[in-house]
């Protein structure tokens, strides 16, 4: 969604937006999550982040990725346009930093599907933000859901096969851990995380301020 998009949360949501970054080895799903869970949530977007990588079939400008050049890409670093930034598997993939203050302060929660390195980054960065971890249940049904995706070829599926283990030794400073096999499984922890940490006391206390003495 475009940052100039107005921005205005429920009453009920009255709050600083949270921040869920969401994280995993390519291939264990947590695209297909978020799209899942995305609409179940009206407090929710998807953060867009920019990238140099090139569209797969069906991606599209503007709600998959804002597909840009090296030359932008570069740009945007030296401006301080990214909250986060980082080179993954050979192209790279930030997030802006107006979107996210954007969101934060229009009381929307974002989820944020990014690597360990640019979670990291956010974790340094910002207060509050909630660190999710997707796992496949396997190394072979990672390769699995690699091939099968029939979006990348091989020589880039490979590269990602070798990347997963340093990513998925990143996992135990995340909050939660969600292992995808069975799908329906995996949404509905993700959504019971979310759910739990928007009634997070000090989440709801600063939405009931106005209508409250606690
Ligand atoms: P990521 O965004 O983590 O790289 P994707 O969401 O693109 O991964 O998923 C990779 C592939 O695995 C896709 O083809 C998707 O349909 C499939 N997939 C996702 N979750 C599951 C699951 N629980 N069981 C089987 N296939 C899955
Ligand atoms: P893909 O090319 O499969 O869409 O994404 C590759 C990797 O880049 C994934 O691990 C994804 O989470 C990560 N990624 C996507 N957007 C961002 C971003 O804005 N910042 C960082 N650090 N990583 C991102």
């Amino acid at each position: 969604m475009s940052s100039s998009a107005v921005l205005e949360a429920p009453a009920e949501f009255r709050r600083e937006g949270a921040l869920f970054v969401i994280s995993a080895p390519s291939g264990a799903g947590k695209t297909t999550l978020c799209k899942e869970i995305i609409d179940i949530f009206p407090n929710l977007r998807h953060s867009v982040s920019y990238t140099t990588r090139t569209p797969r079939p069906g991606e599209v400008h503007g709600r998959d990725y804002f597909f840009v050049g090296q030359d932008e890409f570069s740009r945007m670093v030296a401006a301080g346009e990214f909250a986060e930034w980082a080179e993954v598997h050979g192209n790279f993939y930030g997030t802006s930093l107006k979107i996210l203050q954007e969101h934060r302060a229009a009381g929307i929660d974002l989820i944020l599907d990014i690597d360990c390195q640019g979670a990291r980054t956010l974790k340094g960065r910002f207060d509050g933000g909630v660190y999710i971890f997707i796992l496949p249940p396997t190394m072979e049904e990672l390769r699995r859901r690699l091939t099968g995706r029939s979006s990348d070829t091989a020589e880039v599926i490979e590269r990602r096969i070798e990347n997963a283990s340093s990513e998925i030794s990143q996992a135990r400073w995340y909050d939660y851990i969600i292992v995808n096999d069975q799908f329906p499984v995996a949404v509905e922890q993700l959504k019971s995380v979310l759910i739990a940490e928007q009634c997070r006391t000090s989440r709801v206390l600063q939405g009931l301020s106005s209508r409250f003495k606690i």
